[in-house]
């Protein structure tokens, strides 16, 4: 398969799950607009590197995903500048772990808006162009979160619930439009977001990494390794196939028999 010729603009990308998907839609030809937070040289290396390797057009845009405003001008400007967003890759996500009550009121609102509301804004701005084309792909990246609880992440779990909900209900709306809409619902994956998560776990049990990433993988998964950031990418261009072309309004598991049990 082949996606030469296609537009995908991927949130959240300049690090962990979202860059692994920007390099599995790249090595299938779709041109690329990265986005995220990080160092202007390092991003500038992963954009120029993915162009180089896969022969397609790499851009990046620095929209801060809390900012709905950003988010219009990115849709417009990849819209402007590549011709289109024909798949819309929701993944920039946060964390903070917290009891109920001890729950800062601010980092409630942040995951909500990055988490959840940007996915809205995102998905309000691409719907036009994709249906005027024909043909569109949109993929939630939610989480097991967005299917199951745990203890301490009521923001997160609120938001990844949220995103399921938004899915069906975009799905249903475009479902004779050419576009499906779908959520991708990993388990637990190596990246920054989760390392930070294992390096306060050991820091509070005064134990190591080592020991804290066997013991969260236990915890949840039967399954006791990490999904890598290129399954979840294999999974988004599965996704865009099509094979996949009746597949729509679904949460995807990915999630080493997390919500099996
Ligand atoms: P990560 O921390 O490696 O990457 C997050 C990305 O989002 C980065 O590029 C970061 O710069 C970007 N970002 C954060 N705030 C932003 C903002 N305001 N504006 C623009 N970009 C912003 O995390 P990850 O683990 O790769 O997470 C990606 C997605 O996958 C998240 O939605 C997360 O909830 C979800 N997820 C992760 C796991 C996991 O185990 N890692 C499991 C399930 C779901």
């Amino acid at each position: 398969m082949s996606l030469k010729g296609k537009v995908a603009l991927v949130t959240g990308s300049t690090s962990g799950i979202g860059l692994g998907i920007a390099r599995a839609l790249a090595a299938e030809g779709t041109d690329i607009v990265l986005n995220g937070f990080g160092e202007a040289a390092a991003i500038e290396q992963v954009r120029a590197g993915l162009a180089a390797e896969f022969g397609v057009r790499a851009l990046y845009n620095g929209a801060d995903m809390s900012k709905p405003a950003d988010i219009a001008a990115m849709i417009a400007a990849a819209e402007t500048t590549l011709g289109a967003v024909d798949i819309l890759v929701n993944n920039a996500g946060i964390q903070f772990v917290a009891p109920i009550e001890a729950f800062p009121a601010e980092k409630w609102d942040a995951i909500i808006a990055i988490n959840l509301s940007a996915a809205f804004h995102a998905t309000k701005a691409a719907i036009p162009g994709m249906k005027r084309r024909g043909w569109g792909r949109i993929i939630n990246i939610a989480s097991a979160h967005g299917l199951v609880a745990s203890p301490e992440k009521v923001a997160y779990v609120a938001a990844k619930h949220g995103l399921v909900g938004m899915t069906k209900v975009a799905a249903i709306e475009l479902a004779n439009s050419g576009v499906t809409v779908n959520a991708i619902c990993p388990g637990w994956v190596l990246t920054p977001l989760v390392e930070k998560q294992i390096a306060d776990r050991a820091h509070t049990n005064s134990t190591s990494v080592e020991t804290e990433e066997r013991a969260l993988l236990a915890e949840k998964q039967p399954m006791l390794h990490f999904t890598r950031p290129e399954q979840i990418g294999g999974l988004a261009v599965f996704l865009c196939s099509p094979a996949a072309a009746t597949m729509t309004g679904v949460p995807l598991s990915i999630d080493g028999g997390w919500v099996a049990q």
